[in-house]
């Protein structure tokens, strides 16, 4: 049975879907069925936000909540906002910290047809968004994008719009070849963003 919500460290990680906008050589999904040799990831049936809160359970064991999966989380924009939503509610009766942050692609504009980040404030606390390359031909070809050449600049655009909403907003790169992690690391920092970058994990996956 695939796992809908999985802890790492003191996070719990939400596993939403497996679709995606991107189809990169690298990614986890292409090495193995399970996360951490430990966590089935592939979905038979996304969960639904009830499914989801069951699985959360107390969100104050955690210190943060992570939209995320082996897909797009932002796909399921609703699912997104209905289950931060219960969450936001519990914790002001709570009165917990648990962060809920959304691990993105960034494809999330370009995919609804609209801009998505309004629609999150308030909800979400942070988002982590795979910038991953320093131009546009890189990120093409380390990402394959769906949506081809459009892909980078909405991811731009994405990070410029999650910082006007979002009170904590990332930038990250995957460690691999030919990512100019110092070009990644200016344009976070002209965006005013974090940057973080992300070790390429082949290693500690089953094939
Ligand atoms: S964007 Fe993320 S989930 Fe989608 S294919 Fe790339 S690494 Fe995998």
């Amino acid at each position: 049975m695939s796992a809908i919500a999985y802890p790492v460290g003191n996070s719990l990680y939400l596993n939403i879907t497996n679709r995606c906008t991107n189809e990169c050589p690298f990614c986890i999904r292409n090495k193995s069925p399970k996360f951490n040799q430990q966590f089935a990831l592939w979905l038979d049936k996304e969960p639904t936000a009830d499914e989801l809160i069951t699985a959360i359970g107390d969100p104050t064991r955690y210190e943060q909540i992570v939209f995320c999966g082996y897909g797009e989380p932002t796909v399921r924009l609703e699912v997104i906002k209905e289950v931060s939503r219960q969450l936001k509610s519990q914790k002001s009766k709570l009165k917990s910290n648990v962060v809920i942050r959304i691990d993105t692609n960034g494809h999330g504009n370009l995919f609804w047809g609209r801009n998505i980040l309004p629609e999150l404030k308030g909800l979400i606390d942070k988002v982590s968004v795979s910038l991953n390359a320093q131009d546009a031909a890189t990120y093409n070809r380390l990402c394959r994008p769906l949506q081809g050449e459009r892909a980078y600049t909405a991811i731009i655009d994405f990070l410029k719009e999650a910082k006007k909403y979002l009170p904590d907003v990332e930038a990250t790169v995957v460690d691999l070849p030919g990512v100019d992690k110092e070009k990644c690391r200016q344009i976070a920092a002209e965006l005013g963003v974090q940057f973080r970058i992300r070790p390429y994990y082949e290693e500690t996956y089953v094939k």
